[in-house]
């Protein structure tokens, strides 16, 4: 999938930016292909074309850039052809972090923020390693039937300004029955 990111730079940010660009890098994780972009003659908004399978991985890059106050959009790519409103297709918070849900929502275990047993897929619909191989329809994820990857674990140190949603959600209708 292609996304338009588009950052919005604080007054006077651009060379601290740099600086980061030039000391730390781009920061791009595997998996995520930075094709190219344009910045405003007055430095203040960036548009930045990149190409990923794995949104989380959008998320973990744009953690690379916390605490330089850029506020981050992105939007992913649809064709012309097909009306819908921005809010269907672009991130509204800023910035848009992934979301850590609190279970599975397949047979409701609980999965906190630093578990290795998540899966999840591109809309965040989390479910556990053990749902994922037994009870989910061709290991795909039921709600969108796109494919599940490890969730990335947040680090200790920001998961007290991006903290998980509290929101359980629990659909066990969308998985394979347990045969008894
Ligand atoms: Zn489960
Ligand atoms: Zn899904």
């Amino acid at each position: 999938m292609l996304f338009m990111v588009i950052e919005t730079f604080p007054a006077g940010a651009v060379l601290p930016i740099y600086r980061h660009l030039n000391t730390q890098g781009r920061g791009l994780p595997d998996g995520v292909e930075y094709i190219d972009s344009w910045i405003t003659a007055d430095f203040r908004r960036c548009f930045q074309l990149m190409r990923t399978d794995n949104v989380a991985l959008l998320q973990r890059w744009v953690l690379h850039w916390e605490g330089l106050g850029v506020a981050w959009r992105s939007c992913r790519s649809r064709p012309a052809r097909t009306p819908a409103p921005p809010s269907r297709h672009c991130s509204t918070r800023t910035p848009r972090m992934l979301e850590l849900r609190p279970n599975c929502e397949c047979c409701g275990r609980d999965l906190p923020p630093d578990s290795t047993q998540a899966m999840i897929c591109t809309f965040e619909c989390t479910w556990c390693r053990d749902c994922a191989a037994t009870r989910l329809p061709n290991g795909v994820c039921p709600n969108c039937q796109g494919n599940l990857v490890p969730r990335p674990i947040r680090p200790a140190a920001m998961l007290a300004r991006h903290p998980p949603t509290g929101k359980r959600l629990v659909r066990p209708e969308r998985c394979v029955a347990v045969v008894a």
